[in-house]
This record gives C-alpha cells, structure tokens and sequence, in this order.
C-alpha cells in the first residue's frame, strides 16, 4: 500500500463490473475507492439500469420467453416509488429533493427522478468516465492460467458499430456481476396458454394502460406490480379480474380496493385453464371472456453471458452457491454478484455488498476458507428448508416485493 490506503500501480486490480444500474454503479464506486483500475460494461445508451425507462417491448416476443429479453427495463410509464426516497439513496449521497425545474420532489417520486439521482451519483464521483455504454458482455469465462492467480476473459461487444457482432476480448483480475435481475419473466404454466386467442403478455412488456381500452383483462398476479396495473388498467377497461394464488394474498388493503371498484374489479382465485372460444376458467368454475391476459408473475435470475464451467448455476431461481449472496466459494474472490438479494432496500444493501467486494480485492478484508464458505451456503439452504422456504425465495431477504 501506499499513503491513503490507496494501492501501490502493481496490486492495483483490473475489475470488469457488468452492468450500469444501481448496483453496478456503486460497485465502479468502491472499486475505485479502493485504488482499482475499473471498467464498466453497459449494453444500453445510457446509466441507470431499470431506471432508464424504454417505451419499446418486445414486440415479436410479447410473453418475454426468449433469451436474454431485448429490452432490459420492465417499468411502466406511471410507476412512482414505493418505497419513500430517504431509503433510495445511497449512504452518503443522499437522494435528496432537488429544488429544480423539471425533477420531482415528491416522496414517493416517479421512477424518473431514480434515473436523476443515479446520473447525479455518475457526476459526483466521475463514474461516466468508468462506463463503456452500449457495449454487452458476449461471454464471461476463466481466462487459461493456474488457479491462484485466476483471471476472466470478457468478450465485449460493441452495440455502437453498424454490425454489432465483433467481439472484443480483454483479460481482467476480478469480475463483479451487476446485471440486473428484473428483466427475464417467468411465466406459470396454464392449461391452454398455447391455444388461447386472446393478447397474453408479462408485466415486463406493460408500459401504458390505453391499449386496453373497453377490454376485459384477467391479470395474474397479486404482487404490488399486477395490484398498480390491475388498478391503472381498471380506468380504461370494461372490467378486470385480479388473480390471487390464494386468500392469504389478499390483504386488507386490497379488500379494501377491491371493495371500493366491485363493479369493475373483480378478484378471482386462481385460472384454471385457457380455452380456445377465449375464455378464462377460474378455480371456482366460473369464467369470463377475456380479451387479454397479463401475468405479473415475477422475473428469473439469468446471466447469458457467464461461463463459470458448471460453478455457479441457476436452479429455480436460486443462483448458487453463492457465500452471502455475492461470493461463488470456488470463484472467491475473482468472481462477485452485486444485487441478487431482493426485498431489501437496494441502495444500501447494494453499496454494503460493493464495500465489501472492494475491500476484499484489495485485502483490507479476507474472506474464511472456501469449505467454510460452501458449509455456511449450505447451512442456510437447510435452514431456509427447515423454515418452509421454496427455493425459489432463496434470495428473499426481507419482507416485501415491489416487483411482482
Ligand atoms: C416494475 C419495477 C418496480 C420497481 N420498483 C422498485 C422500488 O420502488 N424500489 C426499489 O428499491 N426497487 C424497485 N425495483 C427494483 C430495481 O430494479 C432495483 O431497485 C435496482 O434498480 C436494481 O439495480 P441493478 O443494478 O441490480 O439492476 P438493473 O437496474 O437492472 O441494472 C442492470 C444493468 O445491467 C445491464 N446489463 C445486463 N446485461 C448486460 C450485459 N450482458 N452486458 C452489459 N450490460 C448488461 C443492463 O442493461 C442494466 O443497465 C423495481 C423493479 C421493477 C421491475
């Protein structure tokens, strides 16, 4: 080390963060805190990740079911936080309200004003500098070598140039994954999906209720997304069915709503099957003839990219094994993700897990011996089973869900 605990040129590490938004941002940040020569890869035009709204979707593709999805963020055109914005910064950049022209000062601003503070967290800390945009990681893969001194290839792409396809490949120290994990949906399985005439869409391509103007729509999913956009469809359609997995999902807050619209939002428990005249058969027997369905059903951990030869894997959504969410135990150190956890307060959790990351590369902290770390994984899948978890919940950290 040298003064200011900043490292000497030679420990000086090459780290490749993939991916702009939150997490991949104040990861560049603490990485280069830490004295580290930092690239961030990122395959849109701009920073901010989910937060960069995209009018477009997947238009060829409406159900999302190819791999990787085209389009990366899933919000729609009125989303506001749910979350009040005092917990949507990061520890000493406050998310503070800016008396300006054109930003939002509410509480609880529209997803705008994210996309805002996160380019005014890239100014502060000169983080732009650190971030190739419009250039997606093809393909993540050890680099040939010994294991002590393991190092990644990455193979970029440049998305700028008029083809598109030339990969260019560059060897670093460390990579750290940041790519997001709201993006590829998952889809339930319903007896005649494939048959039913109707529009059937995922929450990830819903962007603005006009389109289901006079329609019936059955949206599936009581998650905060299908109750907002159950509600937002609700003011331009003849009537929409909320689907519920069970009773229990159906909180008071919602009885109370549901309430409130009896005579255009109805709850429906369950959808039996699809049938080819467009109907929707619900648990109960009952149907309707629906013109469109939306399934707010939750989005899959996916990284196209990641070639860790059977180290890391995604099992029912649960990417593993991974030491306290972020660290593969036979990858560690060289290879990190930043952001798998969900329920929890982004910002913060995703700066804490970046912290430690660039402490660990660059020695100021150590992580236990790999069969620890493999035996504390193990430990809390046992305990999450113990507990009634599915594997599915293995990242759930918390609480509530804003995305579902
Ligand atoms: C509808 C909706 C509502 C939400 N509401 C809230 C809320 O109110 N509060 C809250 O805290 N959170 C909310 N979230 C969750 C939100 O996504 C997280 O808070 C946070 O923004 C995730 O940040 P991230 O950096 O992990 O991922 P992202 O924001 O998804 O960023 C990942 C980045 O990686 C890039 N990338 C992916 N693959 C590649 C590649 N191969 N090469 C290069 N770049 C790549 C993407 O383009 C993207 O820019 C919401 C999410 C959704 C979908």
């Amino acid at each position: 080390m040298v003064g200011n605990g900043i490292m000497a040129p030679s420990q000086r590490k090459k780290v490749c963060v993939i991916g702009a938004g939150m997490a991949g941002l104040v990861s560049a940040r603490e990485l280069r805190r830490e004295g580290d020569d930092v690239t961030v890869l990122e395959q849109r035009g701009d920073v901010g990740g989910q937060w960069l709204y995209d009018p477009r979707v997947d238009g060829t593709d409406p159900l999302g079911t190819a791999e990787p999805v085209k389009v990366h963020s899933s919000l729609y055109a009125s989303l506001c936080l749910i979350s009040a914005r005092e917990t949507m910064g990061f520890t000493d950049f406050p998310f503070a309200p800016k008396p300006k022209d054109g930003r939002d000062s509410r509480r609880f601003p529209g997803h705008r004003e994210v996309y805002l503070y996160l380019k005014d967290f890239c100014d502060a800390f000169g983080l732009m500098e650190l971030v190739r945009l419009n250039t997606s990681a093809a393909r993540v893969a050890l680099a040939p070598g010994p294991t002590p001194t393991r190092q990644w290839t990455v193979s970029s792409v440049d998305l700028g140039k008029c083809n598109g396809t030339e990969e260019e490949e560059e060897v670093f120290d460390a990579v750290v994954v940041a790519n997001g994990h709201y993006s590829q949906p998952i889809l339930p399985t319903i007896k005649g999906m494939q048959v039913w005439r109707g529009r059937q869409m995922h929450s990830h391509s819903y962007r603005v209720p006009e389109q289901f103007r006079d329609e019936v729509v059955v949206v599936v999913g009581c998650g905060l997304s299908g109750m907002e956009i159950a509600m937002e469809v609700r003011g331009v359609a003849k009537e929409v069915h909320l689907v519920a997995k069970s009773m229990e999902e159906v909180t008071q807050g919602l009885a109370k709503v549901l309430a409130k619209h009896s005579v255009s939002l109805h709850l429906q428990l369950h959808v039996e099957r699809l049938c080819q005249d467009g109907r929707v058969v619900f648990g109960d027997g009952s149907s309707v003839l629906a013109d469109t369905v939306i399934y707010c059903t939750g989005y899959n951990y996916t990284f196209p990219f990641l070639d860790t030869e059977g180290a890391v894997t995604v099992d029912d959504n649960r990417v593993g094994p991974l030491f306290e969410h972020v660290f593969p135990p036979t990858l560690a150190p060289s290879l990190s993700f930043i952001g798998i956890p969900k329920k929890v307060f982004a910002p913060w959790f995703f700066e804490a897990q970046a912290k430690w990351v660039a402490h660990v590369l660059s020695g100021k902290r150590t992580l236990p011996p790999e069969e620890e770390m493999m035996r504390s994984v193990e430990e809390f899948y046992h305990a999450r089973d113990i507990a009634g978890v599915p594997k599915k919940f293995t990242h759930d950290v918390s609480l509530f869900d804003i995305t579902t």
